[in-house]
């Protein structure tokens, strides 16, 4: 077990040669970018862990955990590297807890000319690192994280004129980089997308594999951030952080995945069971988050496996499609529609958060587990965040606000560029169809046929009517119902609502009456 709480961040001297200060975030823990190249003594860089950023949602701890102890990670390599590098700890007394605030000091103090940032991915961001050069007044430039397919600039424009399917992006990723495309440019085993073949039931066989991060002690980090006062959510043990906080434990985690799980990803990737929270997904999307991991390597390294033979089309495919094709696109999503997507409730969804999105106290067998699974791993996989918590929150008419607030918090690997178009669009249809083409809504026939949940459950999968009816099923009903005029027109959904609008109207009714009492009392369910 290794320990991050030897890290003495050095206060350097900042001589008055000092002419350019470069700021590196906390998801910009790029090693690789041109910047790092070689140390110049006239550069400082400068990383800061700081209240503004602790405090804009409350987040699990081991996500702040997580984030420091990789922040803390970066910086020591920077300077055992030869850089100069001015790291304020959350708890220093002189950390002002502010971008501004530090910079400031640090440009007084140093006599600096100018500053420096990368693109920072949210928008929040954006605004205060635009606020802080207005302010500041010094010359200033933001430079490319250099992690993205797409550039911003380039990100924006691919959704200028219309947001395209998701399919017709990737299709043109794959063919810009040239990904699992034959001589001929057409995709190789013959289809683009292997959809088909990733939605298979997991009954304990293969075997799942462990929680792939080995543990790290971060109790001495953990006490300063108690000490400081941050209000988190969710469990750790400070002594046996499970997650990536080094490029050197992302990559030898990157080959673990390829090497051992990779090649049943596909076949198991829309499973969910309490046995296996991770089942054969990869837990790469925090070392790719705060930039250990370049998706190009990530996506190559997986495809080498199909090519040496050790992993079927079937998951490679799904495996990439993920990453040059979600990732890049709800990102483009993100910056093309900004601000506005923040304020995107298309089906007028008000009703508050249940308490047991907090707790997991709910006797909906799958929701309690999953919510449990999150609050102690920081982690649920893509299926139960979108079919389980999500699936829920659209049934029931959860407000979206209130919704991204608990997606933004809980997971370790959530940065607002790509938590909200998958909660806002994604799970909630909040953007009136731009991320996806109709809501992902389903009842407990989709969540039993994908997981081990209903056997136990105090609902009944089956019933749709009475105390003890599944409320995955009541609400779904519900949900049709409320927005029959609005999909009688989206053609993937028309023969659903159609189906309903010609139901008997006593057949209905006591659907929708225990629809309407679950409703009345969600923080019970
Ligand atoms: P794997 O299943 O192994 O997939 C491999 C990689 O593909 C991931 O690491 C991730 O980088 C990428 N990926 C997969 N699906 C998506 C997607 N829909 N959008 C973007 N990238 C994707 N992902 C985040 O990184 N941060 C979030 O805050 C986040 N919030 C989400 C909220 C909701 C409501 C939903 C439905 C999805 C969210 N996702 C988010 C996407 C996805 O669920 C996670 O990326 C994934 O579960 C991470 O686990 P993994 O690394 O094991 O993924
Ligand atoms: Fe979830 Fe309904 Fe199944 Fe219970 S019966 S686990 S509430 S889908």
């Amino acid at each position: 077990m290794s320990s991050v709480s030897s890290f003495h961040a050095q206060k350097v001297d900042l001589p008055m040669s000092t002419q350019t200060l470069r700021l590196i975030l906390g998801d910009q823990l790029n090693a690789r970018h041109p910047w790092f190249v070689r140390p110049d003594a006239s550069v400082c860089y400068v990383m800061m862990e700081i209240r503004s950023e602790t405090d804009y949602v409350v987040h699990h701890i081991q996500k702040v955990l997580t984030i420091f102890a990789a922040m803390r990670r970066f910086a020591q390599a920077l300077q055992q590297a030869g850089h100069r590098v001015r790291y304020f700890k959350i708890g220093d007394p002189d950390n002002t807890q502010t971008i501004e605030g530090n910079l400031r000091m640090l440009l007084d103090e140093t006599g600096a000319a100018g500053w420096a940032c990368m693109e920072p991915d949210e928008w929040r961001v954006q605004q205060i690192l635009e606020a802080a050069a207005k302010t500041l007044a010094r010359p200033f430039e933001m430079v490319s994280t250099e992690h993205f397919l797409l550039t911003r600039a380039e990100a924006i424009r691919t959704c200028a004129t219309r947001v395209p399917r998701m399919e017709f992006f990737y299709r043109e990723m794959r063919r810009r980089y040239q990904l699992l495309l034959d001589a001929d440019g057409q995709p190789v085993g013959g289809k683009w997308n292997f959809d088909a073949s990733n939605r298979g039931r997991w009954q304990g066989q293969p075997q799942a594999p462990d929680w792939p991060w080995a543990a790290e002690d971060v109790s001495a980090l953990y006490q300063e951030i108690q000490a400081a006062g941050v209000r988190t959510m969710g469990e750790v043990d400070p002594a046996a952080l499970r997650w990536p906080v080094s490029r050197k434990q992302a990559k030898a985690g990157l080959q673990a995945f390829v090497q051992q799980v990779l090649p049943h990803f596909g076949a198991y990737q829309d499973a969910m069971s309490v046995h296996a929270p991770l089942l054969f997904h990869s837990a790469l999307s925090v070392a790719l988050n705060l930039k250990m991991l370049h998706p190009l390597e990530v996506v190559e390294a997986a495809i080498a496996a199909w090519q040496g033979g050790e992993a079927p089309i079937e998951s490679v495919e799904g495996f990439v499609r993920q990453i040059i094709g979600w990732r890049e696109f709800v990102r483009a999503v993100y910056w093309a529609n900004m601000p506005d997507y923040a304020q995107l409730n298309a089906l007028d969804a008000t009703r508050p958060l249940p308490a047991w999105y907090w707790s997991g106290e709910t006797r909906m067998n799958c929701v309690r587990h999953v919510v449990r699974q999150s609050l102690t791993l920081g982690y649920a996989h893509h299926i139960q965040r979108l079919m389980i918590t999500g699936n829920f929150a659209l049934l029931a008419g959860l407000h979206p606000d209130e919704v991204d607030a608990w997606y933004l918090g809980i997971y370790v690997d959530a940065f607002e560029w790509v938590e909200m178009p998958n909660t806002r669009g994604m799970a909630l249809f909040a953007d009136g169809g731009t991320v996806g083409s109709k809501p992902y809504a389903g009842g407990a026939n989709y969540i039993k046929g994908q997981s081990d949940y209903c056997s136990g459950c105090h609902y009944d999968s089956k019933r749709r009517v009475g105390e003890g009816a599944c409320p995955f099923n009541v609400l779904y009903w519900h949900f049709i119902d409320r927005h029959q005029d609005r999909f009688s027109a989206n053609p993937r959904m028309a023969m659903i609502v159609n189906g309903w609008k010609k139901r008997p109207d006593p057949e209905k009714a006591p659907i929708l009456a225990t629809a309407g009492r679950y409703l009345e009392r969600l923080d019970t369910l």
